[in-house]
């Protein structure tokens, strides 16, 4: 439980405590009676808040948990990329043109390629593919022969052909060399064919970058061609007479870049192999600066791992400028720009929401002011600690209480202290913890030992999703993604809560939030009413999250609901997708679900013919297996916090 703030509480209060115009984009607001609202278009009142469409879902019978795509943000995000690149190549009187590609890893979801290749056209934009599968998906949206199709990832014949007759169909394709052997199969299926390849390389540049995926990058990296090489490359398309098809040259220093530094380096160090390459008689036209376009995940606007210290504007214009001047020292003409941004372009896009179905907190329970004389001495220390708490002695107070809580617990393992003596000591325990929690703001400077205490007093919030399918790198990196309760915004969040999910699994949890200051142990939410449903949302989570989930304790994927948002403020559902069944997931664990309704079947029969059950009792059971088989992996409904339980809280205990 948080301490009460002394003036009234308001809309724009939770707006600043949760960060939403930091790492909103300006895409999320919060509305002066206190609900998140969506606003796709910038510079108008549009605002559709988020609990309009949660209460539409609900009517179409759609429950959460659901990911709620809004296709506006998506377009949004696309155009703002091509306008912030023409208006840094406009001011900057640069002799080429942009064109991105979006690379199909990062959300591979056919509404996602669709959109893209829609949206995209009027500016040319391309796909970047790494496999063949993702080839093949490509293929089938891409329609514009300005558009480029960056063929990366390693290759078998059959991708080759694929991509040598995307390039006879007309379609802007390059074959990227990621090994060296790849050049001679090339060259060779180019020759049995009868069609000219154009060919680029990707080169590992030796400027490292900082961030979560640094290691992608850099002479260590396992994608990429070394510089000898490159040469070795160069020197067998000479010889075949076949160097007019080197056109291409690729990097992609890693995911996430947070520092604008490391950006402007590598493109400098590619720039100059580009500008090398050219000297050496190839024509070239395209340099791909490759992914890593960061997205500002806490708001903070700073180079740690989750936010970025430039904006979308300040990246075109060093991109730009460093290409332009480093071609210019030579004379080089200056190439397409292409960029491979993925998370810049699909995070916005899309937002899981769920529901909490109960709480755990640690209860205020009263200390009494005596104990029983045959208590033992540890308890009669821990209470003294308890009264001879003050501003001066946090610490010791901190040290002491877990010194003899500690002997209470040795007592009880060796039998010399009952149960009641034991809970007694736990009250007393959490009762100094918690008035030290109070006192910590009062000091200047705070033991460093005392820091995470917010995290042990913290309730435990049970949210209806899972984390390793819907948010897999939270658990799987440490990523941090903005999450906050949609509605009752204006009311003041008097809870310190971790998040848990419905897995039985004790990393299916968040207990990192984002905060401007870097991250934060604990989110403030509002206390649970009885009845009442509470919604949070997990922000920003359209790149990557989607096909990285996995299905932890048989959770499948959630329902997908897609919106489009018209000027007036109305919205379409324009795509819904069920989520997976109980028999769906069943299924992509081998099972028959066909058999496993039957295995049942015998079973229930056995237990009518042995008497445990009535016919009549097995008609009732199999109507409720079947229905569970049916239904959704999540739960349907919570308790509403109805049942609110005192436990004392496993985490760190
Ligand atoms: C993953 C990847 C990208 C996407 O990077 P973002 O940082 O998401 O924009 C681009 N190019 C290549 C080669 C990749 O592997």
């Amino acid at each position: 439980m948080r301490s009460r703030s002394l003036e009234k509480w308001t809309a724009a209060r939770s707006a600043e405590l949760y960060g939403v115009d930091n790492w909103g984009g300006g895409y999320f607001r919060v509305t002066s009676d206190g609900l998140l609202g969506i606003t796709p278009f910038p510079g108008s009142e549009t605002c559709v808040p988020i609990m309009d469409i949660i209460g539409g879902l609900q009517e179409r019978g759609l429950g959460l948990p659901v990911l709620l795509r809004v296709e506006n943000l998506l377009d949004a995000q696309i155009t703002l990329l091509h306008e912030s690149f023409a208006a840094a190549i406009a001011t900057l009187g640069y002799g080429g043109e942009f064109r991105g590609v979006y690379p199909v890893k990062v959300n591979q979801q056919q509404q996602v390629l669709e959109e893209i290749a829609k949206v995209g056209g009027r500016f040319n934009h391309g796909f970047e593919v790494g496999s063949k599968a993702e080839l093949i998906a490509a293929l089938s949206f891409l329609n514009n022969p300005r558009a480029c199709l960056v063929c990366n990832g390693y290759k078998d014949k059959d991708y080759i052909d694929l991509a040598l007759y995307a390039c006879k169909m007309g379609f802007l394709s390059f074959l990227v060399l990621e090994m060296p052997s790849e050049l001679p199969l090339i060259l060779e299926r180019s020759r049995v064919l009868g069609i000219e390849p154009r060919i680029g390389v990707r080169i590992k540049v030796s400027s490292q970058a900082g961030g979560h995926w640094a290691e992608s990058a850099g002479d260590l990296s396992i994608f990429g061609l070394s510089t000898a090489e490159v040469v070795d490359a160069v020197d067998l398309l000479r010889e075949q007479n076949m160097l007019h098809c080197m056109q291409f040259l690729h990097f992609h220093l890693g995911s996430q870049i947070p520092n604008i530094r490391d950006i402007r380096m590598a493109v400098r160090e590619a720039t100059r192999m580009y500008a090398e390459l050219v000297a050496e008689g190839c024509p070239m036209g395209f340099l791909d600066l490759g992914g890593g376009l960061a997205v500002d995940y806490d708001g903070s606007h700073t180079n740690y791992p989750s936010s970025r210290n430039y904006t979308l504007q300040e990246y075109c214009m060093d991109i730009v400028e460093s290409v332009m001047s480093t071609l210019d020292e030579r004379g080089v003409a200056h190439p397409h720009i292409i960029t491979e941004s993925g998370r810049a372009t699909v995070a916005y896009y899309s937002v899981l929401l769920f529901n909490v179905l109960d709480i755990s907190r640690l209860e205020d329970r009263p200390v009494p002011e005596k104990l029983d004389s045959d208590a033992p001495e540890a308890i009669h220390n821990l209470l003294e600690v308890y009264n001879s708490l003050s501003l001066k002695n946090l610490q010791e107070c901190y040290n002491d209480a877990i010194y003899y809580r500690d002997e209470v617990r040795q007592l009880f393992r060796l039998g010399q202290c009952s149960l009641r003596q034991r809970a007694l000591s736990d009250t007393i325990f959490w009762a100094v913890i918690r008035s030290i929690a109070e006192r910590l703001p009062g000091m200047k400077n705070p033991p460093s030992a005392l820091k995470d205490i917010d995290l042990a007093l913290a309730s435990i919030y049970y949210c209806n999703m899972s984390v390793f399918q819907s948010l897999p790198d939270a658990w799987a990196i440490g990523h941090l993604f903005p999450i906050m309760p949609v509605h009752r915004l204006s009311e003041e969040p008097t809870e310190t809560a971790i998040l848990a999910d419905i897995t039985c699994d004790s990393d299916g949890k968040l207990d990192r939030f984002i905060d401007i200051h870097g991250e934060k142990r604990v989110l403030e939410l509002h206390s649970l009413t009885c009845g009442e449903p509470y919604y949070l949302g997990a922000f920003l989570v359209g790149a990557y999250q989607e096909t990285l989930g996995d299905l932890h304790n048989l959770f499948g994927d959630t329902n997908v609901v897609s919106v489009r948002i018209n000027e007036d403020g109305t919205y379409d559902l324009t795509r819904e997708l069920e989520g997976d069944s109980v028999a769906d997931v069943l299924s992509y664990v081998e099972f028959d679900p066909k058999q496993v309704l039957e295995n049942f079947r015998k079973v229930a029969e056995a237990g009518v013919r042995e008497g445990k059950i009535s016919p009549q009792e097995r008609f009732l059971i199999m109507r409720a297996y079947e229905r569970g088989l049916r239904g959704y992996t999540y739960l349907h409904e919570g308790r509403g916090g109805c049942a609110v339980e005192s436990v004392e809280s496993s985490q760190g205990r």
